[in-house]
């Protein structure tokens, strides 16, 4: 499979094309990203790497986190974690709260900031250290413990999270959520707020390509079982309202981030980040959904 060939040549003729996207400002910091940064990562499971652009350069991976706080949070509650959160796609942006009144608080997925945040309050009542235990779990999936978070970020978010916090609210008032607001508020947040390059990443999310095992360490970092749903919910609920076109256009389980960043899985196969700051209308990366569509179309590396 001639993977770095593909890479290199769809990265260049989309990278000379109009990219109509644009960045996200609503959380001012993640404004001042330079909008033409593009990277691309992939890690096959026999650990062969093919990249192109800032693959090594941090950003902000912001939603894409959501899936790490998932599979901690399933891994240490089991399948109890499915009374809090459902596992529907919502057919609706990241930050709607409009289902949430008539399914009582209960998010329809983990991967929309209200299941997200769900997920956060779950990991307070668990863990001494939530924060910490985030970044235990990506410092071992990774194998780099120096993955953190951007406190000018967090603060950033912070002063204008308005809808998370609406959001917050009417569920600790139909009692889904069991910590103090502030800080199930703070430790998502930070979740979203984790810093890693593409390279990073691909690597970091190589264990769900590979049955919820580190193929380096052959730590069973989740079981088999909860990898494949979670692949299943990424899948379905990946990118919001645009996830059915991205199954249809990509074909593979991914997740999506307002910092640019996109997450996607061939299983038995490879991880692959990409990461490229303007967005679409739907808040994904517009070139990141090109360059998927283009790159599974050609190498034939779909699920379906
Ligand atoms: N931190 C962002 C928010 O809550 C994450 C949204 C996203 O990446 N889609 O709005």
């Amino acid at each position: 499979m001639k993977f770095q060939e593909r890479i290199t040549q769809i990265a260049e003729e989309l990278l000379s094309a109009e990219n109509p996207g644009k960045v996200a400002t609503y959380i001012p910091e993640l404004g001042k990203v330079d909008p033409n940064k593009f990277g691309v990562h992939l890690t096959t499971l026999g650990d062969t790497h093919y990249y192109y652009g800032h693959s090594c350069e941090k950003f902000s991976i912001q939603s894409v986190a959501k899936v790490f706080g998932l599979a901690l949070a399933y891994r240490e509650l089991g399948e109890s974690i499915w009374t809090r959160v459902g596992v529907e796609p919502s057919g609706a942006s990241f930050s709607s709260i409009v289902q949430l009144e008539t399914n009582e608080g209960i998010p329809r997925n983990p991967l929309i900031n209200a299941g997200a945040i769900v997920i956060c309050d779950i990991l307070i009542s668990i863990f001494e250290n939530p924060k910490q235990a985030l970044l235990d779990f990506i410092h071992s999936a990774s194998g780099n413990p120096a993955i953190t978070y951007n406190s000018v970020i967090v603060a950033s978010e912070k002063e204008t999270s308005y809808t998370n916090s609406a959001l917050v609210n009417l569920m600790k008032s139909f009692g889904n959520i069991h910590n103090a607001i502030d800080e199930v508020m703070d430790v998502y947040i930070h979740l979203c707020a984790i810093e890693m390059t593409c390279k990073e990443l691909s690597r970091a999310f190589i264990f769900l390509a590979a049955h919820g095992k580190n193929p380096c360490t052959q730590e069973q970092i989740i079981t088999a079982s909860q990898s494949k749903r979670i692949l299943a919910i990424m899948q379905l609920c990946g990118f919001y309202d645009e996830a059915g076109e991205f199954a249809f256009r990509v074909g593979l389980p991914g997740k999506s981030g307002v910092g640019g960043g996109i997450i996607a899985i061939l299983p038995n196969q490879y991880s692959i980040a990409l990461w490229s700051p303007k967005l679409n209308k739907k808040g994904n990366s517009y070139i990141g959904m090109q360059f998927l569509e283009r790159f599974t179309t050609e190498t034939d590396t779909s699920i379906f």
